[in-house]
């Protein structure tokens, strides 16, 4: 017999996008929920993120000036993300806006169109430049109260200044402080808050990005009585016939059942971290990394099994990556750092193999270059960037920042972060990529330069790509030559920021057994639902946008079934 403390409407496993976004919604719509969290932070892969969800025909866009319509997104999503059996899309793109303005009618949940954010495969017909894409608008970490120290803090490799965040809008004015007043205004602003901050808290408490999107959902957590429990160990679903009716678990050191009257849902972020299902992403013989939280070990995945889950893992790709560089700290911890937008679309860097030729747009999404990478023999080496110097004190590269002093860059070169040398012949030898593969690469690559026409790949040639560029550098914002020694060149490796392949489910989030019948009382959302994008990335925000909106979905599935 447990406790009646233990018996909740709605039993939510996992508190990152997806498992705060059900347990949230649930809660709205007046059902009794626990949020379970293996660790002792909530936000998962979330607090790290760039809180980017892609919902098409949203009216926070046509507030903002920046209508899309539906009928547009479906015909985008044809072309960039085909799939066989088109009803989770359209069902996601059906519900996209009305999630969106549930959360920001009824929580702390706000969001807003960037004035240009592509979708990533501009050049096909009907990709929007913005109003797709909606991203986390920040938030002050102070409202959390005591509670802040529950938040997952960010990558430290994104953070200055011990503990700063700095957003994409905060980019700019730091570089260029002296640019004019509203740069000086805003880095003063930043400046004088951090410090602030930094008298009361371990570090800055203005987040932005998927940091702020988690703290706005923990706050509207707590406010809506939502009961978290932290460092629980889930080991079985628990079932009555058929129907999956709560969960065992250890939470405190004490063996339990948690009863979900309505329902169980599975939000544990997928299967990154789980080392034997990983080998079936990428050859093992790869050396691979993972941006998604430590806890993410496909915990959901095996107690969905457990009771007859059918494992939907034929898609495109199993897994959405990015190009990561990887650097050893004093402390023996590997720091992985993923090249999302800040370099590689910058004019003056190619990206070679083993072979010293480029295999890729340096400049198309991180996740295509990655798929580049990986069909580009031999597969066991990195890829390597390679830039002059004119280019790192530019633009950074990597974990350099731009106009990085010469006592920080001996320090980065002598810990192996990056390779250096005057000569291009040099600079080949050193990383052991084919001296006479490089020395053409870059000949042919700075001939196009300076015509502004990439013949090699189109670097420069989408908006996707100008984008991300250098609008200073015409007539293409992506090129220039490498020509000022010393040269140097960063080996990047692929790095998934979460899987794509996972729990099969219908359009409410309830999970499929292998007949694909759903199997009563458990639902699964986030990374341990297989991916609606089936491993293509059509633009920004499509592994958070779908956590969400089939939490929603969910949560308000099991509020408007009856009890039982
Ligand atoms: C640098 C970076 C940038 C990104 N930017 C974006 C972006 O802009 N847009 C986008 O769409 N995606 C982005 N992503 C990916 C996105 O953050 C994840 O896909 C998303 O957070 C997945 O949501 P989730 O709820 O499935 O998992 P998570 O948010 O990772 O949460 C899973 C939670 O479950 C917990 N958990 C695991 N096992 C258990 C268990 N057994 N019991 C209880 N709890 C458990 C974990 O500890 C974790 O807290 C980015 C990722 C990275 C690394």
């Amino acid at each position: 017999m447990s406790a009646p403390e233990n018996t909740f409407d709605l039993c939510v496993v996992g508190a990152g996008a997806a498992g705060m976004t059900a347990a949230l919604v649930g809660a709205k719509l007046g059902l009794s929920v626990i949020l379970l969290e293996k660790t002792q932070t909530v936000g998962g892969t979330m607090s790290t993120s760039a809180g980017t969800v892609w919902v098409p025909g949203s009216s926070v866009a046509q507030e903002a000036g920046m209508p899309n319509t539906l009928d547009d997104a479906v015909r985008y999503l044809a072309a960039s993300a085909p799939v066989a059996d088109r009803s989770l899309q359209d069902t996601y793109l059906r519900t996209g806006d009305e999630a969106v303005n549930f959360l920001q009618d009824n929580t702390h949940v706000r969001f807003l169109p960037p004035a240009r954010h592509p979708d990533y495969q501009s050049a096909l017909p009907h990709a929007t430049a913005g109003g797709r894409a909606l991203t986390a608008v920040p938030f002050d970490g102070r409202r959390l109260g005591r509670h802040f120290a529950r938040l997952r803090p960010p990558i430290k490799e994104f953070m200055v200044l011990g503990g700063m965040m700095v957003g994409k809008d905060d980019i700019p004015p730091l570089l260029a402080p002296f640019a004019s007043y509203a740069n000086f205004r805003h880095v003063i602003r930043l400046l004088l808050r951090h410090g602030r901050d930094r008298l009361f808290h371990p570090r800055g408490t203005r987040l932005v990005m998927g940091s702020a999107l988690a703290g706005r959902l923990l706050l509207s957590l707590l406010e809506a009585g939502v009961t978290i429990r932290f460092g629980v160990n889930c080991s079985s679903l628990v079932t009555e016939g058929e129907r999956v009716t709560g969960i065992e678990c250890n939470a405190d050191g004490v063996e339990q059942v948690i009863h979900a009257r309505r329902g169980t849902v599975l939000a544990t972020g997928g299967f990154s971290g789980d080392q034997s299902r990983r080998a079936s992403l990428v050859d093992p013989q790869l050396r691979s990394y993972t941006l998604a939280a430590p806890g993410n070990t496909g915990d959901g995945l095996r107690l969905a099994e457990r009771v007859g889950a059918q494992f939907d893992g034929e898609h495109d790709n199993r897994a959405y990556w990015m190009p990561a560089s990887i650097m050893m700290q004093p402390d023996g911890t590997q720091s992985v750092f993923p090249h999302i937008m800040l370099d590689r679309a910058k004019p003056g860097l190619i990206a070679v193999g083993s072979d010293g030729r480029r295999f890729v747009n340096e400049a198309d999404s991180y996740h295509d270059f990655v798929l580049a990478m990986l069909a580009n023999a031999p597969r066991t080496s990195p890829a390597w960037l390679i830039c002059d110097s004119d280019f790192l004190s530019s633009y950074g590269l990597g974990m350099i920042y731009p106009k990085s002093g010469r006592r920080k860059l001996k320090k980065l070169l002598k810990n192996g972060y990056l390779a250096s040398a005057e000569k291009l012949g040099d600079l080949a030898h050193a990383i052991g990529v084919d001296a006479t593969g490089l020395s053409e690469s870059v000949t042919l690559h700075n001939r196009d330069s300076e015509a502004g026409v990439d013949s090699a790949f189109g670097k420069g040639s989408t908006i996707y790509n100008r984008h991300n560029g250098d609008p200073r550098r015409t007539p293409n914002p992506c090129l220039r030559p490498i020509v000022k020694a010393p040269f140097f060149a960063l080996p990047v490796y692929p790095a998934d920021f979460a899987t794509s392949t996972g729990i099969a489910t219908d359009s409410d989030g309830r999970v499929l057994n292998i007949e694909g019948v759903a199997i009563p009382g458990l639902f699964a959302c986030g990374n341990d639902m297989a991916s609606i994008m089936r491993g293509r990335s059509p633009g920004p925000g499509v592994t958070l946008g779908p956590a969400l909106i089939f939490g929603y979905r969910a949560a308000r599935f099991m509020a408007n079934a009856a009890a039982n």
